[in-house]
């Protein structure tokens, strides 16, 4: 069972599920040579995927390319379903730095099968997950700047105003497939610059004021 604060508050949540974004930044939907899709494409990560700041990301061993991808995560406060996009904002309770580690030749094998991805993306350790702070601290989520390093070289410099599907929608679009409940995080995707690491590198990810990871890979 995973906690996450709300920095300065006294509320804690139980993560629950983890559905998140695919190519929801134009180029970094080039750079994997997808295209940039109408509707924003979604995938889950079991609550059993998250690790802290300063634990470890195991690379499993069924795997030769693990990827880094840095991502503004949206934490749920309150229950919703079928919420519109103008009710949406009432219940995300808070933002926080999340790393959606990527298997990605398990990834492009499973995708050339037209198989699903789950062993590629919701492993052991392959949500390494922030604190959040509160939702109102947060003038606008359109403008953060999401950056992430490996041994100090940094690798993704992009901003969250370059999201095709904006947080509101997201949220409205997510609640009307899946009931959103409290403790339940959506991962918003990824801006360009994706790459592998290794056993032995350690990240670095930092999103705006919001806050940052430091998580060693083995
Ligand atoms: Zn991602």
């Amino acid at each position: 069972m995973t906690i996450r604060n709300v920095v300065g508050t006294d509320r804690e949540f139980t993560i629950g599920k983890i559905v998140c974004l695919a190519r929801n930044y134009a180029e970094h939907a080039k750079e994997l040579g997808n295209e940039t899709p109408a509707a924003p494409v979604l995938f889950m990560k079991p609550a059993s995927s998250v690790i802290g700041d300063g634990d470890t990301v195991r690379i499993p061993a069924y795997s030769q390319e693990c990827h880094y991808e840095v991502e503004l995560a949206l934490l749920i406060g309150s229950q919703c379903r079928g919420v519109s996009a103008e009710m949406a904002m009432e219940h995300v309770a808070g933002y926080g730095v999340a790393i959606d580690m990527t298997l990605r030749d398990v990834q492009n094998q499973l995708k050339a099968k037209g198989l699903p991805w789950e062993i590629a993306k919701g492993f052991d350790t392959s949500c390494p997950l922030s604190d959040f702070v509160p939702a109102a601290a947060v003038a606008d989520p359109h403008a953060l700047s999401l950056k992430l390093a490996v041994n100090g070289e940094t690798r993704q410099d992009g901003n969250s105003s370059d999201m095709i599907h904006r947080v509101p929608q997201i949220v409205a679009h997510i609640s009307a497939i899946f009931t959103l409940e409290p403790g339940d995080v959506i991962l918003t995707g990824t801006p360009a610059g994706v790459g592998q690491v290794l056993a032995g590198d350690v990240m670095t990810a930092e999103i705006g004021t919001i806050g940052h990871l430091m998580i060693p890979v083995a």
